[in-house]
């Protein structure tokens, strides 16, 4: 039965020269589901729209000279202003207010603070996170000034943004109460924080038990093994079999230190 209380977590907007890119990745699995549920919204913005010519163009070759084309600053500002309203474009250079805290506008950019777990956390605090990727050889320098954050997913060049946009868009919004099938599985693993960390905590989840579990702070979780018992004389650990519950948590616990 389809319950009567929906609660919509968090909205993601991405803007992009290629949409598609999103939908297609966004509309299956874990992300596709969240969506079906309306836990999450994931919309895209088609940077071209706001190009302001009849051929959409959105980048120009870069003042000094140099390789490649540079995304304009003008079709990000409006599409940007669209999204989020003249009082946040103001905030970004001045005080934010309780509601305005609740939005962040981020820019994929490989020179960005590095995305991880914790950043992952933080933005799952958020209503909405607006994210901006970048083509070609990057964006005009003054888009800077529009965004809270420029954020990377890594030491290493990608043709676009799409796919950091999306890489944070699933490690967000699988912290999000409802979208995991199990959202146990958040407590052990890799980079988690778990039930002994105060700082863990998922918006509005007050229905959720975990204190099934008792993992402090693992950095990455402990082996795990399913049938057969015995595969070509790989064995899985005898405490595993053992059906002590104090025993597995032990080991589980030794391993993942
Ligand atoms: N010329 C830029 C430079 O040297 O930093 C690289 C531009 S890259 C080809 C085009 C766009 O892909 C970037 O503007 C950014 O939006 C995205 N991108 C590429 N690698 C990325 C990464 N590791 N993290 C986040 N975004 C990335």
């Amino acid at each position: 039965m389809r319950s009567l209380q929906k609660i919509l977590y968090m909205n993601f907007d991405i803007i992009t020269i290629f949409p598609d890119i999103i939908h297609s990745y966004a509309s299956e699995s874990i992300l596709g589901r969240a969506q079906k549920k309306e836990l999450i919204k994931i919309r895209t913005h088609n940077l071209r729209d706001f190009s302001g010519n009849k051929w959409g163009h959105v980048d120009d070759k870069p003042y000094g000279g140099g390789p490649g084309m540079i995304l304009q600053v003008e079709p990000i500002y409006k599409c940007l202003k669209q999204i989020v309203g003249n009082a946040y474009m103001r905030s970004l250079h001045g005080a934010k207010n309780k509601l305005q805290k609740k939005t962040r506008v981020i820019l994929m950019d490989p020179a960005g603070k590095k995305f991880d777990q914790r950043m992952a956390e933080k933005f799952s605090k958020l209503d909405n996170l607006v994210i901006i990727s970048g083509r070609y050889e990057g964006f005009d320098a003054r888009v800077y000034k529009f965004v809270d954050e420029r954020v990377s997913v890594g030491d290493y060049v990608l043709a676009g943004g799409e796919l950091p946009a999306l890489v944070i868009t699933e490690a967000v919004a699988r912290l999000l109460p409802g979208v995991l099938g199990n959202e146990e599985s958040l407590l052990n693993e890799t980079f988690a924080k778990g039930v002994g960390s105060k700082e863990y905590g998922v918006k509005n989840n007050k229905n959720h038990n975990y204190s099934l579990l008792s993992t402090p702070y693992s950095l990455k979780e402990y082996p795990q093994y399913t049938r057969p018992e015995n595969f070509m004389g790989l064995k899985v650990p005898n405490v595993l079999l053992s059906g002590n519950h104090r025993l597995v948590e032990k080991w589980r616990k030794e391993e993942s230190k």
